[in-house]
């Protein structure tokens, strides 16, 4: 019997499916849309994605299918255009674009490899739950009886509107803009360098400003471009946040005519593929673990799409429950373990939905303010100082426990291409990095850490003042930066 069932089959959801696979939990995942939607919400993979990836094993499959995001241009209406490169070239990886489709069919694929599927139309509409488990309702779309069910553990990834968080009866305070957005994906005429994402702007006293913004996705001239929906469009239907699925999305001369007011150039769009409407709303969950339930990804946070961090937030709280969850079912970790979950996840949530709020609402009034790149990347993000990490160095220089654990740079081995990550060596570990750099390499040799040189006379970079998470929170008695995600 499955002893954990996954609600949702988004991009946590099937990562959180894939990680309890990989650490030994057998878990049934079910989602109530007969089909993943056709989309591209997310497109931006952040470096810490990519780390997380990298553990599970698919960071090149990931690579190979996406795009590196190369930088932007701006355009600031009545002026010249900007360009400004994206250097990432301290981190292990760049900033990857991956249309959110692809990286769910990706991640429903490495799923497969454990003998799991996703249940499809089939939608959960009840829970209850006592000490010794969690009993839900599932209800198949073709009709017929519902499935009463019963699990160990229920994790609740099912987006915005999660069911499984109203059941709970778990706060999802917040509040919502009002202005409707629009998206599609269509194929531009210009000469903007392969790579590059662009953001035009015309700054409006007192309000959002008209936008024109332009992702590039994998496809050669293909963009997802996203803009304010014009008052016609604003219909007053559907829900406060995400992809209004069931209204009218805008059509190529809409989308056009946006693009004609704000690209001096005017290029030529064409080919629409699909468009949509969506609404944005802010909102973090008063809880994230309600006994033997928990919420992950959309479920537990909702905020602007602004830096491309809900989906990448998702997936690291997945990345973070799984581990957790396994070791507790096979007896190797008390219960309390779970409550590191909450507090470990739930104040990067709040972080994300502040930070991304806040660069929303000063959307292109950023002059003199540079955006966060690092924050963008989720590097930074630490467990030091939460309640289950503790640090026996006491206050020795250093990575804190909690720490993701910091690279080395410019260790090099004969005859091969890419740089070995500092947690590998220190593992004694020569597997192949499943992703290995953008900038390409030889196949990994077997041989641990010897034979690693610095190289180039850089140094191992210090931790920055806010530490990096890949070791994340751990039973007490661990006192170094842990391996584990
Ligand atoms: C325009 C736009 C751009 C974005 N860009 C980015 C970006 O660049 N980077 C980024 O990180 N994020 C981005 N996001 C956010 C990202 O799309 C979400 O954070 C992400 O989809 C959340 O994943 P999830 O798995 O938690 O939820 P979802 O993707 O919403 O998946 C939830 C799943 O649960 C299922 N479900 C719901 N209720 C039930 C039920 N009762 N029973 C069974 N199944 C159920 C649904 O059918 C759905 O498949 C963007 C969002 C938008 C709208």
């Amino acid at each position: 019997m499955a002893e954990i069932l996954v609600v949702g089959a988004g991009p946590v959801g099937l990562t959180m499916a894939a990680e309890l696979a990989r650490h030994g939990a057998r878990c049934r995942i079910i989602d109530r849309l007969a089909q993943p939607l056709p989309y591209c919400r997310a497109i931006g993979v952040t470096p810490r994605t990519l780390e997380v990836w990298d553990a599970m094993g698919i960071a090149r499959e990931m690579i190979d299918a996406g795009i590196w995001i190369e930088g932007l241009r701006s355009i600031l209406h009545g002026q010249p255009p900007r360009d400004a490169r994206l250097e990432l070239p301290d981190l292990p990886y760049a900033q990857l674009g991956l249309p959110q489709y692809e990286t769910e069919r990706l991640l429903a694929r490495h799923l497969g490899r454990f003998g799991i599927t996703v249940e499809r139309g089939v939608t959960l509409t009840g829970l209850s739950q006592d000490a010794e488990g969690v009993a839900v309702r599932l209800e198949q779309a073709g009709g017929g009886p519902p499935e009463s069910a019963g699990f160990r553990y229920v994790v609740g990834c099912d987006g915005a509107h999660s069911a499984v968080r109203r059941a709970l009866g778990i706060g999802f305070e917040g509040d919502a803009f009002p202005m409707m957005f629009m998206l599609g994906d269509v194929h531009i005429g210009w000469d903007l360098p392969r790579g590059m994402a662009l953001r035009a702007l015309r700054l409006v006293e007192g309000g959002a400003p008209d936008m024109f913004i332009a992702i590039p996705l994998p496809e050669p001239g293909r963009y997802r471009v996203s803009m304010l929906a014009p008052a016609g469009l604003a219909s007053p239907g559907g829900s406060d946040h995400g992809i209004q699925a069931e209204l009218q999305g805008p059509d190529l001369p809409q989308i056009q005519a946006v693009a004609d007011d704000l690209l001096p150039d005017r290029p030529r769009l064409s080919d629409l593929r699909w468009s949509s409407v969506f609404r944005i709303s802010m909102r973090l969950a008063a809880h994230y673990r309600q006994g033997r339930a928990f919420i992950a990804g959309d479920a537990a946070h909702i905020h602007p799409p602004t830096g491309g961090q809900g989906m990448n937030t998702g997936i690291q709280d997945a990345c973070n429950l799984a581990w957790k969850l396994a070791l507790v079912l096979k007896g190797a970790a008390p219960e309390s373990l779970l409550d590191s979950y909450e507090a470990e996840r739930r104040p990067v949530g709040a972080e994300v939905v502040a930070r991304t709020r806040a660069a929303s609402e000063g959307y292109g009034r950023e002059a003199g303010s540079k955006p966060d790149r690092l924050a963008d990347t989720q590097i930074l993000v630490s467990y030091r100082g939460t309640g289950w990490v503790r640090d026996d160095a006491g206050g020795a220089a250093g990575p804190a426990a909690g720490d993701r654990a910091p690279d080395a740079i410019g260790l090099r081995r004969h005859g091969v291409g890419f740089p070995p990550a500092a947690l590998r060596c220190a593992a004694g570990d020569g597997t192949p990095p499943a992703g290995a750099s953008r900038r390409g390499g030889h196949p990994w040799e077997r041989g641990g850490s010897r034979g690693f040189r610095a190289g180039g006379g850089a140094a191992s970079r210090p931790p920055s003042a806010g530490g990096r998470d890949r070791a994340g929170g751990r039973p007490a008695g661990m006192a170094r930066p842990c391996l584990l995600p």
